[in-house]
């Protein structure tokens, strides 16, 4: 153990066996520590604030664990318009907010052009920097949303195991899914990737290699969160994801890149909202926040979630406090 915390604190990197060694330790509080004291080290008391909206809940897919996926009956689909979403961004830029995330269902509706145009029009009329989250696309489709202005692309990996890839996504490859990380790197763009945890067959093994699959892409931010049951899916009766794990992995992705930023998932703070405080002393430095219309959030049901839209100004504020209430600063 103490020469896992020498090469640590040496910045060395870790392998896959010491990365499951440090998962399954019975006492962790070290390693949250140091992964906390990188934190600061790079990000200072600072939390970073997003607001991501959630424009489509259609989805081609057919992913086992998600609440939208194509065979779903029982959800209510919705589009947003280009002139509602361009509505709700510029509310959420008046509100404070610095960063969209616009992120869909894999919804063939919106073409990379109509990507494209609304990104276009969100540099026009705002100062913010866009991520897209809309899934797979081919390597052109990618590059014209780059060059109308998107900064970031969020793809999470989800598992890095071969096979538990496979079993939960009859529509996709893990390969593709990777090259896809690999094209939106060379295109320039902040990559960001991540995984769930809590998926059906992975062991402390497969984490491990999901977090070294973050560091070889190298992703410049990483969304981790527990795996939750959706009742509408193939998997409504596996267990959620252990909030414990969420947080160990999120640490040692922190120690693994220590310049990543890794936010507090909407996935974790559903489970357990004490646990989504935490996370801001184990090394993740963002919170996203939905602005997606009340009248269309309560349909972007991924996992069943209390979370309700209300007023954005308002939520910003009240969101503002809390981190403040943490002894952090919020940006
Ligand atoms: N279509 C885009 C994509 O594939 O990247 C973005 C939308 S997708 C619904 C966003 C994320 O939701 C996925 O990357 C997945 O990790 C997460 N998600 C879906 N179902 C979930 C569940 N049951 N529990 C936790 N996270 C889930």
């Amino acid at each position: 153990m103490n020469n896992l915390i020498h090469k640590i604190k040496n910045r060395d990197e870790l392998t896959r066996e010491e990365l499951s060694y440090l998962l399954a330790l019975d006492d962790f509080s070290k390693i949250f520590r140091l992964a906390d004291d990188i934190r600061n080290e790079n990000f200072g008391n600072y939390v970073d604030i997003r607001a991501i909206l959630e424009f489509s809940n259609y989805c081609k897919r057919k992913c086992k664990y998600c609440g939208l996926n194509s065979t779903n009956k029982n959800v209510k689909r919705y589009r947003m318009s280009v002139d509602e979403i361009l509505e709700t961004v510029k509310t959420a830029y008046y509100a404070g907010y610095k960063t969209i995330v616009l992120q869909s269902g894999e919804d063939n509706y919106y073409t990379a052009k109509m990507i494209g145009d609304i990104v276009r029009q969100i540099k026009k009329h705002t100062s913010m920097a866009v991520t897209v989250s809309s899934g797979e696309l081919s390597y052109e489709d990618y590059k014209y949303i780059k060059l109308c202005g998107a900064d970031r692309y969020l793809l999470k990996h989800e598992t890095s195991d071969e096979k538990i890839y496979s079993y939960l996504h009859s529509c996709g490859t893990l390969k593709n899914r990777l090259n896809a990380l690999k094209n939106l790197k060379s295109l320039g763009y902040y990559t960001g990737s991540g995984f769930m945890i809590g998926l059906p067959f992975q062991t402390l093994d497969t984490i491990a290699n999901d977090i070294l699959t973050l560091a070889s892409i190298p992703c410049d931010m990483a969304g981790i969160g527990p795996f939750i049951a959706h009742s509408d899916t193939p998997l409504r009766d596996l267990q959620n994801g252990s909030t414990e794990l969420t947080k160990r992995a999120v640490a040692l992705t922190r120690i693994m890149l220590p310049k990543a930023h890794l936010p507090a998932t909407t996935a974790l703070g559903v489970i357990d909202s004490k646990e989504k405080d935490n996370i801001f002393s184990c090394g993740a430095n963002v919170i996203m926040r939905k602005v997606t219309p009340q009248k269309y959030e309560q349909y972007y049901s991924i996992y069943p979630s209390n979370i309700k839209v209300s007023d954005i100004y308002k939520e910003r504020k009240i969101l503002e406090q809390q981190i403040k209430n943490l002894g952090r600063i919020p940006v």
